[in-house]
């Protein structure tokens, strides 16, 4: 029996499910008021970023980053690997045994741990944590991604046991998430799932890249995750994706999701709209002449803001003069696509 249905603070949720990313408590551009009208039901928020950024003592005022934003939907927290794997593997920091360690600056040194991402994202409150991992980068080899699956077992243990100690005897935990690295390599990524699931979470994340060598999206790992880790976990496509990726991942049985991409993309001036081709959309940029004078919404079958209120002129007028308002209503639009888009695929799933 495959899980439907997301419990959160306040409700719960028909999946599958995308959380647009939110990561240091905002989805840029837009307010917390902007995304519930996309109908978006929840957002991503990053833990090392707010970690770094806002630290423990509002959140202890507020209760929470959800009441501190003024969000009421649901809320992930990821683990911070990927950002890790950015800032340590790139010199200016150190991952060992222990954790991550890196500089901020002169002055202040930063030592990551898998217990105090759980601790912070506890602190977060947030309804889905996700354990610390070691992120196994593009083009790692052999060795390398399995020392980084070594790592990732070791501190998805000590995350679980921190879990389960702070949250001794509470009802209602939030669900935990273990992340399944190893690169492109099939017995890593299946090693990987096996060992994470004898320690037993809530749901399994296909982590690090998940493109093959020759560029194309690795379905092959997210299928192995799939049959290698317990059937009524959740499956989460960490980082997750293009439309067309986050269609075919449901249908393997993901059910969760975050991403970037569609408030990058409306920040880029990069809107996605429907379209009658094998993905189901395409791009559409404002910048090109042909649409200079078009009295038309960037997307008829749209009901956001931006499709119900404005012509395509108008917002290639704003995006022209470099007004902020352009970014806002490409976002609402692009999260409402994302919204559609998963909205049909509820219906899908649910036959
Ligand atoms: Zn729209």
């Amino acid at each position: 029996m495959v899980k439907k249905v997301f419990k959160y603070k306040h409700g719960q949720l028909n999946t599958p499910l995308f959380f647009p990313d939110a990561t240091k408590a905002v989805v840029r551009s837009v307010d917390s008021q902007d995304v519930l009208n996309t109908k978006t039901p929840g957002i991503l928020v990053n833990t090392l970023h707010l970690y770094l950024d806002l630290g423990k003592r509002v959140l202890k005022k507020f209760g929470g980053i959800g009441p501190l934003m003024g969000w009421p939907g649901a809320l992930i927290s990821d683990s911070g690997g990927f950002q890790v794997m950015s800032l340590a593997k790139k010199g200016s920091g150190k991952v060992t045994d222990t954790g991550v360690s890196f500089h901020l600056n002169k002055k202040r040194k930063v030592l990551l741990t898998p217990e105090k991402s759980i601790d912070y994202q506890l602190m977060l409150k947030t309804d889905l944590l996700v354990v610390l991992d070691d992120f196994t980068p593009p083009g790692a080899s052999y060795e390398e991604a399995k020392i980084t699956v070594e790592r990732t077992v070791a501190w998805a243990k000590r995350s679980k046991a921190e879990f389960d100690k702070q949250l001794k005897g509470k009802k209602d935990k939030p669900y935990l998430i273990g992340v399944v690295q190893g690169g492109y390599f099939p017995d890593l990524r299946q090693d990987c799932s096996q060992r994470l699931s004898d320690i037993g979470f809530d749901g399994y994340g296909y982590g690090g890249w998940p493109l093959t060598q020759d560029n194309q999206f690795d379905y092959e790992s997210a299928q192995i995750i799939a049959d290698n880790t317990p059937k009524g976990s959740w499956l989460y496509g960490l980082g997750i994706g293009k439309p067309d990726e986050v269609a075919n991942l449901c249908r393997m049985g993901y059910q969760i999701f975050d991403c970037v991409l569609p408030t990058r993309d409306a920040r880029h001036g990069r809107l996605y709209i429907s379209a009658d081709n094998a993905k189901g959309y395409e791009y559409y940029t404002p910048d090109k002449e042909k649409h200079y004078y078009e009295d038309i919404p960037v997307d008829p079958e749209c009901d956001c803001l931006l499709c119900k209120n404005y012509s395509r002129a108008y917002l290639r007028h704003l995006f022209k003069i470099e007004d902020l308002t352009a970014v806002r209503l490409a976002t609402i639009h692009n999260l409402r696509f994302y919204a559609r888009l998963m909205e049909k695929l509820q219906v899908e799933y649910l036959k």
